[in-house]
């Protein structure tokens, strides 16, 4: 056994981020790491790809604060689960998980790996020879902590970067929530619009994890949804005053007349009362830039329709970018926040582009790819 060659990045930041995490028995990190290993294997389950979830978690009351109850479909039946905000979120999260009575008196038994995971695995679970699954995956996972420390040594001079950034994608779920309709456009082969920003969020958080952990950046990325659920206007954007978020990043696809195509970028309007209008103007020409510019790779003609104010007037307002609700008054304002309409997708051209055409996949990457460059350029920009 060893630690697998195409081992996710995911994995590899969940386990970054452990090995320099401080807790209070350090001597448990592998045997605690293996659990996660054997649970998630290696972080390529759904409820650690999409949730952060990579211990198996069910919900339970006392992981208010820590997670999100989440319904989630499992091999033995649908369930409520953990759904982690971040990786850090999943680390104390899981600590939290066995500060429970099931597990009550675990902390008798923390000299050694063994001694402890004796103690909670016939708890955590029922599954026969289970302690011994998570014992054969010590060594690997002790492995994996060593290596992965290793190239933070390297960039020595690259510049220190700690930032919060919420990615919001649009829609979601069945229902109107709190002024969030379900879905919008719907691509010219049939995928909904909510859909494919749950998706561009996703590919944005692991290019910006993947760039964070290149370069010894701190940051913190949080969605305002993982799952096709819809959240409201309000709640969208209490997310990014809830965690203190220097970047607000609202993710939608377009739809019109079939004909109309191209890029927009939206921000408050100064007459709307932004109180950060430069600032959101630099962020969201940063996203618009590093949109076209990954679209024009493979479709040249792509339009730039430009940064535009939300309306002042009557309809179009766009909550989501309202200054309070992203935690910014006059006098101090720590987020900047945009809303990119990435293309418009009932246009069959666009449609085959993004979604169904021989390179679709790898333009979303692309995308993704660009779209974390700009928000860490901004994160730079504004150091
Ligand atoms: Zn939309």
């Amino acid at each position: 056994m060893a630690v697998p060659t195409n081992l996710s990045t995911l994995f590899k930041d969940l386990a970054l981020l452990y090995a320099r995490t401080d807790i209070q028995y350090s001597q448990l990190k592998a045997v605690t790491l293996a659990q996660w290993i054997l649970e998630s294997g290696w972080g390529e389950s759904d409820l650690a790809k999409n949730h952060y979830n990579f211990g198996g978690l069910k919900w339970r009351k006392e992981m208010t604060g820590f997670a999100t109850r989440i319904l989630y479909q499992a091999n033995d039946g649908a369930d409520y689960y953990c759904q982690f905000a971040s990786l850090e979120r999943f680390i104390r999260g899981y600590w939290r998980f066995i500060d429970r009575s099931p597990y009550t008196g675990w902390e008798e038994r923390t000299d050694s790996g063994e001694a402890f995971i004796r103690f909670i695995g016939p708890v955590y679970s029922p599954s026969p020879g289970y302690v011994d699954r998570v014992l054969a995956l010590v060594d690997e996972a002790q492995m994996l902590l060593d290596t992965v420390t290793e190239p933070v040594m390297a960039p020595l001079e690259s510049p220190s970067l700690r930032g919060t950034v919420v990615l919001d994608p649009g829609h979601g779920g069945t229902r109107k929530v709190g002024g969030s309709s379900p879905n919008n456009a719907i691509s010219a082969s049939g995928i909904k619009e909510k859909t494919m920003t749950l998706e561009m969020a996703l590919l944005v958080r692991d290019a910006l994890q993947q760039t964070a952990a290149q370069n010894g950046y701190d940051i913190r990325v949080i969605l305002t949804r993982t799952a096709d659920v819809n959240v409201g206007i309000a709640e969208r954007a209490n997310t990014a005053s809830m965690e203190r978020a220097n970047l607000f990043l609202a993710i939608h696809f377009n739809g019109f007349n079939k004909q109309t195509s191209g890029v927009e970028t939206y921000i408050r309007a100064r007459a709307n009362g932004n109180v950060n209008f430069e600032q959101d103007e630099a962020f969201a020409w940063r996203i618009q830039g590093a949109v076209l510019g990954a679209l024009r790779t493979y479709a040249p003609a792509t339009r730039d329709r430009g940064v535009k104010e939300d309306s002042a007037s009557g309809g179009g307002v766009l909550g989501v970018l309202e200054d309070r609700a992203l935690g910014n008054v006059p006098r101090d304002h720590p987020c900047r926040a945009c809303l990119v309409e990435i293309e418009f997708i009932d246009v069959p051209r666009v449609d085959r582009l993004l979604n169904t055409g021989p390179d679709a996949r790898q333009v979303r990457r692309t995308l993704a790819g660009a779209i974390a460059a700009a928000m860490v350029e901004d994160l730079l920009a504004d150091r």
